[in-house]
């Protein structure tokens, strides 16, 4: 199976292959924890997903390493003014991320390595650096990358040269385009990091943000890996600086594939946490809705075009996937004889779309309209009667074929038992009495106010009745 991908490095459409046969290595920025992941953050990660399961899917063996950035300017700042000690103020976030991914179905990724676990190969990377030139002093006790030692600076965001700043320095973790500068590979220590430092051969101090992902990902995927991910935002200037270092450290190109998500939008504006305008996934949970209901409205829009979230999205995530959970359960209930070869046209169909759509770039709007026309065909032939049990197996297999890159169908989670009014199911109770009673006109008129009160009752064999909104 051939995928493609659209590659921020060269802003086309380009055929994956990776660098060893049969293997891809992934790198994903990931969360910074200094508070609860919003939804727009999970987008990032849902969409990650997607890509690592749609590579598992086309047979690749994936190794996925996302980190924790556990020391950054963000992670400092509010653990000092909580009053708690970094690695105890951190840890409650990432132990926050992890339900949280859990809740959603988010394949896990092989290693999830914390910035503060490499404080030594952080520096060593730095150390090369230094040797090589390319690196300085400031006269704060700082190191700084010169972006003027590496001629392909700005590759990735495409930033003109001529807008850059070389000698200029930033030292904040996060800053625009419009101050592109020397970035800080490791902050001497200062009154504002309390009594977060680390020993270095350049003083006292704590790594830039950069530096941390740079020496992470090579660490556990190589010098020169297949993919990275991450938010737009990401590109500039954490990718880009990313990339400056790495390659001035190996002199070799470091990532192949560059894919970024855009960003999920609250009435037109990103979500984010300065903002203000965001939901947790807790905060979604305790309004009802499930991680389920979530991951749909999240995939169900391509990964570089704009989604704006809303709740009334959610309501329909919850529709939708009532529907599916109710066409599985009509599909399970089918009973009669034959080969099946009635749903073989549906099934090769709604997989070849399917196939073609995940491989295009992620289409997973694609992807979702496969599985649409193939219930609808399931429907169809049930509704002729023409469906045999074996055909509506195969139309259910297909189904679990697709819930390996969804991963929110849930073919076979037992059916939700509906729960109906204890008036209703009194009403269900006394007609039933009465048929047995052959009293037709009292079960007529229970019948009649069961349909007033939005149900129906149908009768089964052996005086057994069933409860049906209407
Ligand atoms: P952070 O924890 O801020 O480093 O962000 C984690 C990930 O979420 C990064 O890949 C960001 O690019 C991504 N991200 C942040 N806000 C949004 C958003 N509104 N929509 C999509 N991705 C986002
Ligand atoms: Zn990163």
């Amino acid at each position: 199976m051939e995928l493609k991908f659209y590659n921020t490095l060269t802003r086309a459409l380009e055929t994956f292959k990776s660098v060893k046969e049969g293997e891809a290595g992934l790198y994903t920025c990931g969360p910074t924890v200094y508070n609860f992941a919003h939804i727009g953050n999970f987008r990032a990660y849902v969409f990650e997903d997607l890509l690592h399961r749609t590579l598992a899917y086309a047979g690749y063996k994936v190794k996925q390493v996302m980190n924790l950035t556990d020391v950054d300017d963000k992670t400092i700042r509010n653990s000092r003014a909580a009053g708690v000690p970094l690695r105890d103020f951190t840890a409650t976030y990432k132990q926050a991320f992890f339900e949280d991914i859990k809740t959603l179905n988010i394949s896990p990724a092989a290693v999830y390595p914390a910035a503060t676990d490499h404080i030594k190969e952080m520096i060593a990377m730095i150390q090369v650096l230094m040797d090589k030139g390319i690196a300085y002093q400031s006269e704060d006790k700082s190191i700084y990358f010169s972006i003027e030692k590496f001629p392909e600076y700005g590759k990735l965001a495409h930033i003109d040269r001529d807008n850059q700043r070389a000698g200029v320095r930033i030292d904040a973790d996060e800053y625009a385009k419009d101050s592109v500068a020397d970035f800080a590979l490791w902050k001497a220590r200062d009154e504002a990091d309390g009594d977060v430092w680390w020993p270095s051969p350049w003083g006292e101090g704590r790594p830039g943000w950069h530096i941390e992902c740079s020496a992470m990902s090579m660490k556990y995927l190589g010098e020169t890996f297949d993919l990275h991910t991450g938010g737009v935002d990401n590109m500039f200037p954490h990718h880009e600086d990313e990339i400056a270092q790495s390659e001035s450290v190996t002199g070799k190109k470091w990532v192949n594939y560059w894919l970024h998500c855009e960003h999920l939008m609250v009435d037109n504006t990103k979500m984010s946490k300065s903002l203000g305008n965001f939901y947790t996934l807790r905060d979604l949970l305790d309004k009802g809705y499930t991680g389920r209901e979530v991951r749909w409205v999240l995939i169900g829009t391509h990964y570089r075009k704009k989604l704006n979230f809303s709740l009334s999205a959610l309501d329909q995530a919850r529709e939708t996937l009532g529907k599916f959970s109710s066409f599985f359960a009509r599909m399970k209930e089918i009973t009669a004889a034959g080969d099946g070869s009635e749903a073989a046209a549906a099934v090769e169909q709604a997989s070849a779309a399917f196939r073609t759509a995940i491989a295009d770039d992620l289409n997973s709007a694609g992807a979702t309209a496969a599985l649409f026309a193939l219930v609808r065909e399931g429907n169809r032939l049930a509704d002729t009667g023409a469906l045999t049990s074996a055909g509506a197996a195969k139309i259910l297999d297909c189904c679990r074929d697709f819930d390996r890159i969804f991963g929110c169908l849930d073919v076979d989670a037992a059916p939700v038992a509906e729960e109906f009014p204890a008036e209703v199911v009194a009403m269900a109770e006394e007609r039933s009495a009465a048929r047995k009673n052959k009293n037709w006109a009292e079960s007529d008129r229970l019948r009649d106010a069961i349909k007033a009160a939005g149900y129906l009752v149908e009768d089964a064999p052996g005086g057994v009745w069933k409860l049906k909104k209407l």
